[in-house]
């Protein structure tokens, strides 16, 4: 089988009003996504995504990488993350190059598994579990006159369509943080799971502050405390509060998790599968996680492709150390309003009561609605 096309797909809408909202960084008032699609020689078409800068990516990928791939196996998956990786080395070990990859190697395990007609899953060695239950990340702020009164009706909303775990997005201030934390918490009484997620909005000092006065809430992590590049600010927050503490979403490669694995600055690892190089670097991550027992709980964020790609990892995760009752894999499902996440697919994503069965479909397991690329492609 060879590669005979790589077309990147720029996909963007524009928010309704009412659904504009920011997280610690951002206001969004808009969805972009990288979509690639590689054609081969015996008609199979595989799909994949990359978050970031989605023109970047396309620049990237038409420019540099496609040329590279015309001609070549997709089964060659490692020889070809290899090449791509090595011809940008120099330039670009983290960031777009590497999302840009992801999204060409995302595609080429959906052809694997299409060719043979397997899911991802079974191609990465087999599936853990029967099923994934997923926790609802969610929480972002909007322009509405009593924010914490909306988190906490956001935060019924979530317990009734099922969910038992919910992710708060902090990092709006220190006080602004622990009112809304207290209030949401003690709206949901104790049973479900809390984590709250600052998007590395504070210094080491300030997540220490926050993390002290929120321990007593019984929260399950604290995500992205302080910026990525800060390892010495993750070990520091990590030793003074008793909260776990995740990270891993802007972090790129083996060579990036080595770093933050090995020197332990984190307890739970969240690579994003369409931003730190795809399936295939993936799996080498998880090695590495797996020497150090640190729990994955993969981060998710996209489309359609994103959350299938992060389905098929999320069943093929082994558990580690092994035991009896193994805490289970908690999959990212965001809960703001995406088109692309939701309709990107035809087949919708069978969740009930945040719980998704495995199934059997070949590749990523889904089938993408053209008519959707259509009408918002901008690029
Ligand atoms: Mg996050």
């Amino acid at each position: 089988m060879k590669i005979i096309e790589v077309i990147p797909h720029v996909l963007q809408y524009k928010l309704p009003k009412n659904q504009c909202f920011s997280y610690s960084q951002a206001w969004y008032d808009n969805r972009t996504i990288t979509v690639v699609e590689i054609l081969t020689d015996e008609g199979i078409t595989g799909w994949g995504e990359a978050f970031g800068p989605a023109f970047v990516h396309k620049k990237i990928i038409e420019d540099i990488y496609k040329p590279l791939i015309i001609g070549k196996d997709p089964f060659d998956n490692e020889v070809i993350w290899e090449t791509l990786y090595n011809c940008l080395q120099d330039h670009g070990q983290k960031g777009v190059v590497i999302e840009a990859i992801s999204a060409i190697d995302i595609a080429l395990w959906d052809i694997k598994g299409k060719y043979i007609k397997l899911p991802i899953y079974k191609l990465l060695g087999g599936s853990f579990r029967d099923e994934l239950r997923a926790y609802a990340t969610g929480f972002y702020h909007r322009n509405v006159k009593n924010q914490t009164k909306e988190l906490v009706d956001e935060a019924y909303k979530y317990i009734n369509e099922g969910f038992k775990a919910l992710k708060i997005k902090i990092g709006f201030g220190i006080e602004d943080d622990i009112k809304n934390v207290k209030a949401i918490r003690e709206a949901i009484g104790d049973d479900i799971k809390i984590m709250v997620d600052a998007n590395h909005a504070y210094n080491a000092n300030d997540a220490i502050k926050v993390g002290k006065r929120i321990e007593e809430f019984d929260i399950f992590w604290f995500e992205e405390p302080v910026p990525p590049e800060d390892k010495n600010g993750y070990i520091e927050v990590k030793n003074n509060i008793n909260i776990p503490i995740a990270g891993g979403e802007a972090e790129f490669t083996r060579y990036g998790f080595n770093d933050l694995i090995n020197r332990r600055c984190i307890d739970i690892v969240q690579p994003d599968v369409c931003v730190m190089g795809g399936i295939t670097e993936f799996k080498k991550v998880i090695s590495l996680a797996s020497i150090q027992n640190i729990q994955c709980y993969p981060h998710i964020w996209g489309s359609s492709i994103a959350l299938a790609t992060g389905i098929q990892i999320g069943f093929s995760l082994p558990n580690f150390p092994n035991c009896l009752y193994p805490p289970a894999v908690m999959l990212e499902l965001d809960r703001t309003p995406n088109i692309f996440r939701e309709e990107l697919s035809t087949i919708p994503f069978a969740f009930e009561n945040g719980i998704i069965k495995r199934n059997n479909r070949p590749g990523l397991g889904i089938n993408i609605n053209r008519e959707l690329i259509d009408r918002y492609t901008i690029g």
